[in-house]
């Protein structure tokens, strides 16, 4: 609608400003975009670190008894869909109340990460283990029959009889101990607690034929 000549050029500079208001706004705009991006990239690693710290034992650095408990759920789950050969077993220290009564706490927690260790060594591919509480700790066996659950077990037990742990302030060792395993395999008409109940029975099989010993029970 320009009456003469200067009146568009007027109109024409108005939308050159406009334009270039535009572009100034769009740069600003990409830049807090790339910075809300950077943030939630951050966040998003801080919430898996957090979520790994929340399943991990602090003195062992095995998963802990909720890591666990979601571990073996997903297990059972794919056990379901594959019908795959899952085993569990649940392992519980010796006398261990004696070991600490004897040596103290300290040993006691040291003898706890030297059985972490062993774990950590013998449990390997998808196999999980965890520290289910206490000196109780349960091994997590995917796709895996119960003889070769038993042979898993068996390496963990005899490499705890074998391992020698000493003092905190002197190299003597602090004697033998050992540990006691049940294993036992899911059954499709299992739940979480049926399993863990079969293998806490097998493992009480185990301490009543007087400890250091493997028990399998189907
Ligand atoms: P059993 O052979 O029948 O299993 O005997 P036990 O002495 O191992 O069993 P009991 O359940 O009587 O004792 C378990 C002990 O484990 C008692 C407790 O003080 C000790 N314990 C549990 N958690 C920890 C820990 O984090 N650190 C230490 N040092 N000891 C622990
Ligand atoms: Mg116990
Ligand atoms: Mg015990």
């Amino acid at each position: 609608n320009a009456n003469s000549p200067e009146d568009a050029q007027a109109g024409i500079e108005r939308v050159l400003e406009s334009t270039r208001d535009m572009q100034a706004s769009m740069v600003a705009l990409k830049a807090r975009l790339e910075e809300s991006r950077r943030e939630a990239e951050q966040l998003r690693a801080e919430l898996s670190r957090s979520r790994d710290e929340s399943s991990t034992d602090a003195l062992t650095g095995l998963i802990n008894r909720g890591g666990l408990d979601r571990a073996l759920r997903r297990c059972i789950e794919e056990a379901v869909d594959h019908e795959g050969g899952l085993s569990i077993a649940i392992a519980d220290l010796d006398h261990f109340k004696r070991v600490n009564d004897t040596h103290g706490h300290l040993m006691g927690d040291r003898v706890l990460q030297a059985v972490a260790e062993i774990l950590k060594t013998n449990v390997k591919g998808k196999d999980t283990a965890g520290r289910f509480g206490g000196e109780e700790f349960v091994i997590l066996m995917p796709d895996t029959p119960l003889e070769g659950a038993r042979t898993v077990a068996e390496q963990i037990r005899a490499s705890v009889a074998r391992c020698v742990v000493t003092h905190v302030d002197s190299a003597d060792s602090l004697g033998n101990f050992s540990i006691s395993i049940g294993v036992t395999r899911w059954h499709p008409e299992d739940t979480v607690e049926s399993l863990l109940g079969r293998a806490d029975e097998a493992l009480y099989v185990s301490k009543k034929r007087g400890r250091n010993c493997v028990t399998v029970l189907q």
